[in-house]
């Protein structure tokens, strides 16, 4: 029975009673929220992961190889070293190589569940075999998909909402950056040259079809995400988004669980709005943002404008943060961005749960503001998000007396205080 299904109809699955277990909420209260579409469950081999309303805000990290570089070992290094600090899932993107192989390999290697897309394998087999990605037959598409879901993946992204509506609009109300998703791209791009609907909306009932065969999750793409701020929260993203809300529902009614992705460029101020919206279009369906960027200008910086806007929508209530690393707009990512990227986005989700007020989020910081007063060192290394940082700033420099570091040596504040007013303090 259908994850979804079974929550339908009541039953308590594993899925359920294993996430509840690791986010300490009652299984009875996760599986409603199942039912009811606000958080799903997502399976690799024999462990689940929950993402929704009342959940801990999750991580995603993208790997992949690209045609201009296709390294599977650094792939899968990448994918090591996502996992290593923190990303609950990992997309394998790759456009370059053995695209199959090496899903089959990062699916093999992960302990974490993983996503793809699939349009990327099509419209790329297509081009390689056919001579034009125009020639792909919606056939094509689907077998892909197919493919993806029985190699295991948990959940592939298809931009179903990419509608010849959404072009038109798209036409008259040209942007900045008009398509920056390289699935919407591909996708407007065999729209525009066969003069037809897209096939993943078209028949949308063969989506379903193959969701339904394997468990697999949706991710309802954003082809039209803004590329710049100058383009957030226009029509054409909203347009797409109508679309998404109404495949929502087609989904639930069919019991198969969907996740919505989002933007992209947003400034800051328009961030709540854009959780807002989705939340109520998609009714309480869990959102996937990419960043969102809160800026355009800070190149090999991206991590950091993303995890503000990644912070603020977590913040308002978006599920899940897709990373975005320093190298983003700029080369393919290594493994050192990798890190900075998922570093970056566990801090933005963090900061996101104790904002949304998340039980026990605020635990270890508490643990930690007891530790830095009572200058224990080694407790404050074990409570850091990247203990190796902590070591590479602590031990650069001996600090003058033992109980201090050399950021004020012996005029260190919290020591000053503490000998005026003896203050006291344990670990709790
Ligand atoms: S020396 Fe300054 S920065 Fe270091 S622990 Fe004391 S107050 Fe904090």
């Amino acid at each position: 029975m259908l994850e979804k299904e079974m929550a339908v109809k009541g039953i308590i699955s594993k899925g359920v009673r294993y996430v509840a277990g690791r986010e300490k909420i009652k299984p009875e209260t996760l599986s409603e929220k199942v039912a009811e579409g606000r958080a799903i469950i997502l399976k690799h081999k024999n462990i689940y992961l929950g993402i929704g309303e009342g959940l801990k805000t999750k991580v995603n990290a993208n790997i992949g190889t690209s045609p201009d570089i296709a390294d599977v070992d650094s792939e899968i290094e990448k994918l090591k070293t996502a996992c290593k600090y923190g990303a609950d899932t990992v997309m394998d993107l790759s456009t370059g190589g053995n695209i199959d192989r090496i899903r089959n390999l990062v699916f093999e290697r992960s302990p974490v569940p993983i996503g793809t897309v699939p349009i990327y394998q099509a419209a790329i087999e297509s081009i390689e075999e056919k001579g034009a990605l125009t020639r792909m037959e919606p056939d094509d598409l689907f077998r892909v998909i197919e493919r993806h879901a029985s190699s295991g993946v948990s959940f592939t992204t298809l931009h179903c909402g990419v509608t010849l509506r959404t072009l038109e609009r798209l036409k008259k109300n040209p942007r900045k950056s008009m398509v920056v998703s390289r699935g919407g791209a591909f996708l407007i791009s065999w729209m525009i040259g066969n003069g037809r609907e897209n096939p993943l909306y078209e028949s949308f009932d063969r989506v379903i079809e193959i969701a339904k065969k394997y468990d697999l999750v949706i991710s309802l793409g954003d082809g039209m995400r803004p590329g710049g701020l100058a383009d957030s929260t226009d029509i054409s993203q909203i347009d797409e988004l109508l679309t998404l809300g109404e495949l929502t529902k087609i989904a639930w009614e069919n019991n198969v669980q969907v996740i919505v992705e989002g933007p992209g460029h947003i400034p800051i101020n328009e961030i709540p709005a854009n959780v807002v919206l989705q939340k109520k279009i998609c009714k309480g369906a869990p959102f996937y943002v990419l960043g969102p960027l809160s800026t355009d200008i800070a190149p090999g910086y991206d991590h950091i404008t993303s995890a503000i806007g990644a912070a603020v929508a977590g913040w308002y209530g978006a599920d899940y943060i897709c990373y975005v690393t320093p190298s983003e707009h700029l080369s393919l990512p290594g493994t050192e961005d990798v890190i900075e990227g998922t570093i970056a986005s566990k801090i933005a989700a963090h900061v996101a749960d104790i904002g949304k007020g998340l039980a026990g989020s605020e635990d270890s910081d508490y643990r930690m503001d007891i530790a830095r007063t009572k200058r224990a060192w080694q407790e404050q290394r074990k409570i850091a998000i990247d203990p190796g940082k902590f070591d590479a700033y602590y031990k650069q420099h001996k600090p003058s007396e033992k109980d201090v570091c050399t950021m004020c040596g012996k005029y260190c504040a919290i020591k000053t205080v503490e000998r005026y007013l003896g203050t006291k303090v344990s670990i709790k």
